[in-house]
């Protein structure tokens, strides 16, 4: 796996050496000061920046209107505020838009808007692909695999609030109120820069997204875990998709390493892990692998003793997928099961699914593209 320079001082002489300018997007508070501070800029004003960056999400240094003229001008002279560029916009039938953003590298990920009353959800990618290969899922037959930096997992935020033209975002009513890393991409083998991330969007003056409407996805990268509710404290969820470690280590082969038992080890730790921040286990309903009553009676005795809720998600095709989604009966039996011992369920409505922005269906086509192109 490729991993992003994240470390500041590579970042700027590469970026010295391309003629690019710097990006200040994705910079935390003290990053930013310490990028700026060369030019003379204070710590007050370094904050005032930080405010204009996330909170109004200006685009432009001329906007930062309390800022002298002088400092805009040098501001611009050696960086930028430059978003991911948009290669591709679509909008589906039930109202879902999908972005393919491209980065510096010409790589791409995918970020989608579902649109609910009086909110909104973003679902946004951690890495280029998955190196993780779940079977049932697009991104994972994806080959080229890079993490992506803070500037380009909080770059899908601000293209979408871009997009509404929410900033600085309203109290109520917004559409992009809440958050979800459930896009391209295992975010716990790139914790470091979703961390970054998350914590700017987190921010009162950032971008102000309570961490009580974020959700953190995992496959179940165990050690990393704990660490998510400690240094993020945003919501968890799991990908449970399975009762048995031999059906799990089919679906979701991370269960070779780090088993059921072990995962569930680690939910019941969960730091902030109590009713009122229950976790939440995804099964993905597949016709005849892990559909039964008797497997649905099972899911309820290993939750047991952990505050958890359900989401049943009706599997999502892709082209090539050996895989169905199970009746619609199945999985309202299924579904009854589980509420009926008294853990919420509830049955993800699939969104998007005309354009492919549906869970797991995502995958960029960068990479075929480019092998195309290598293949002439
Ligand atoms: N890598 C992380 C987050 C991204 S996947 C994870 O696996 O948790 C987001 C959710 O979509 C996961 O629960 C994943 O298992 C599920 N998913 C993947 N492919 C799917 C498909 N084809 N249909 C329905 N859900 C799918
Ligand atoms: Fe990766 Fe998640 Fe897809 Fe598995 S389900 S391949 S971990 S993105």
């Amino acid at each position: 796996m490729i991993k992003l320079a994240c470390n500041l001082s590579a970042l700027q002489s590469r970026t010295r050496e391309n003629g690019e300018l710097l990006s200040l997007i994705g910079l935390d508070r003290v990053d930013l000061a310490r990028v700026i501070e060369p030019l003379g800029v204070k710590p007050f004003r370094a904050q005032q920046i930080f405010r204009w960056i996330y909170n109004r999400g200006v685009a432009d240094f001329s906007e930062m209107t309390n800022i002298s003229k002088d400092l805009q001008s040098e501001l611009a002279k050696h960086f930028s505020l430059a978003r991911p560029a948009i290669s591709q916009h679509q909008k589906s039938d039930d109202g879902t838009q999908k972005w393919l953003l491209r980065f510096d590298d010409a790589q791409e990920a995918e970020c989608v808007h579902i649109p609910e009353a009086e909110r909104g959800t973003l679902c946004v990618s951690s890495q280029v692909g998955c190196t993780l290969n779940c079977s049932f899922c697009h991104t994972g037959t994806q080959r080229m695999v890079r993490n992506l930096g803070p500037s380009e997992i909080l770059g899908q935020l601000m293209v979408a609030r871009d997009d509404f033209g929410e900033w600085p975002a309203p109290d109520f009513n917004r559409k992009v109120s809440n958050l979800v890393m459930m896009g391209m991409g295992e975010p716990l083998y790139n914790f470091d820069n979703v961390k970054k991330a998350l914590l700017i969007a987190i921010d009162n003056e950032g971008l102000s997204i309570s961490k009580r409407k974020i959700t953190l996805s995992t496959s179940g990268v165990v050690p990393m875990i704990e660490r998510v509710g400690r240094e993020i404290g945003v919501q968890l969820a799991i990908s449970l998709h399975a009762v048995r470690d031999e059906l799990r280590d089919i679906l979701v082969p991370i269960n070779k390493k780090w088993p059921i038992a072990e995962l569930l080890d680690a939910c019941r730790h969960y730091p902030g892990g109590r009713n009122a921040r229950r976790i939440t286990f995804e099964y993905v309903m597949l016709k005849n692998f892990n559909d039964s009553l008797e497997e649905a009676r099972e899911l309820t005795q290993l939750l047991r003793n952990i505050p958890s809720k359900v989401n049943l998600i009706p599997f999502n095709p892709w082209p090539g997928a050996n895989y169905e989604c199970s009746s619609e009966n199945v999985i309202r039996d299924f579904n009854e099961i589980i509420n009926d011992a008294g853990i919420t369920s509830v049955i993800r409505r699939p969104r998007g699914r005309d354009i492919l922005a549906a869970c797991g269906q995502l995958k960029s086509e960068s990479v075929r593209q480019k092998r195309t192109k290598l293949d002439q």
